[in-house]
């Protein structure tokens, strides 16, 4: 029977155990569902198996020759002469079984935006997808395919305008890219900004061309920002954003590597600026799909991951994180709440106000329910 919240979490046990080997963090993905189930979140939601995408899903967006180098076994030396090209090395190595990864990533997200689509739900959740860097020929930053990209192309077979936001601390390049010349699809990324760090796109000044011209929205921010800072700046945007676009749904990402004690290192934010971001975002009442993204400390992509759960669901969680298999990876405090952090908050008031300002100017030269 149908819940009332009418909440999808789309999850499989075996996906999630398996994703955790493509990802640079130790059991992330198997941590964040444990403590979700641990707060006996899963009865407040509709647990959703997703259906495993096929290469012609993929193929929406990718480009077959990538497909196929993805495919190669990464012991066929043959195959593997130029995988550089396909950005297949470095950080996104082939590795045995990352078709079936792709296609299950990818099988995720587009089961929640079908789900979405056909009215089933309000909210659909998948904590496995978000892998915003993937172009349509190339692996980047631990994306081998783009999740984000194929939800939006599935939403828009019955939404006619989707709003992308994404809240990890890396640019969403990959989706403003593929969006970058249409006005269907408008992308709004908050992001650390600054010279050699990557991806290295997002600047206040990018912001789409041709039929998209002003609609790639980028709000390049400073080392160690705080959730005062981060709120205030996305409520700045947000609404007008919303008025001057008028989307029909919404997908968001929701990295988590923007979280104090993250190994990026960059920013001072707590669970309370994605938490606050989403609440505001379901405020708008359309069909929103979230996914996760970056997020490199488990334990605080958890507690980040389980709080915008709860908040979806109308939940209060104890401040006291439950005892489940991951119990010990929560010392030495084991509370849900992260702390801030401490280090030196670079934008100041005037950077932050100068941002907002511009980024206004081009929001409001978006033409509603034009192009
Ligand atoms: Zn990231």
């Amino acid at each position: 029977m149908q819940k009332p919240s009418s909440v999808v979490y789309v999850w499989h046990h075996e996906y999630t155990k398996e994703s955790d080997s493509f990802i640079p963090t130790e059991s992330r993905n198997e941590m964040v569902h444990s403590l979700i189930e641990s707060y006996g979140l899963l009865d407040k939601m509709n647990v959703v198996s997703p259906r495993q995408a096929t290469m012609d899903d993929l193929k929406a967006f990718h480009s077959p020759d990538y497909l196929e180098r993805l495919n190669s076994s990464p012991n066929d030396p043959l195959a593997s002469e130029d995988d550089d090209e396909y950005g297949l090395g470095y950080d996104c190595p082939k590795k045995d079984g990352i078709m079936t990864y792709c296609l299950r990533v990818a099988g995720g997200t587009t089961t929640a935006a079908k789900l979405l689509g056909s009215g089933i739900c309000d909210v659909a959740i998948h904590w496995l997808g978000g892998w915003h860097h993937a172009k349509r020929s190339n692996a980047s930053g631990y994306c081998y395919v783009n999740d984000c990209v194929l939800g939006i192309i599935v939403l828009r077979e019955k939404f006619e305008r989707v709003l992308y936001i994404d809240l990890d601390l890396h640019h969403g390049d990959g989706v403003e890219e593929a969006f970058a010349g249409t006005g269907k699809v408008a992308t709004l990324s908050l992001h650390k900004y600054e010279p050699g760090f990557f991806p290295g796109t997002g600047s206040l000044v990018d912001n789409g061309f041709g039929k998209g011209q002003n609609y790639s929205i980028n709000v390049p921010l400073l080392d160690g920002i705080k959730d005062s800072n981060y709120i205030n700046t996305f409520d700045k945007i947000f609404p007008t954003l919303v008025e001057n676009f008028e989307p029909d749904a919404i997908l968001c990402q929701c990295g988590a590597d923007g979280m104090n004690e993250d190994p990026m290192r960059s920013f001072n934010l707590t669970q309370r600026s994605l938490v606050h971001c989403v609440k505001q975002i379901l405020k708008v009442k359309l069909p929103t799909l979230l996914t996760g993204g970056g997020g490199y400390n488990s334990a605080n992509t958890a507690r980040c991951w389980a709080s915008v759960t709860a908040a979806v669901a109308s939940e209060c969680l104890s401040e006291d994180v439950p005892e489940h298999v991951f119990f010990t990876r929560y010392g030495p405090h084991f509370e849900l709440s992260i702390p801030e952090g401490m280090r030196k908050d670079l934008n100041s008031e005037e950077y932050l106000e100068e941002v907002v300002e511009n980024v206004l100017k081009t929001v409001k030269k978006m033409k509603s329910k034009g192009l």
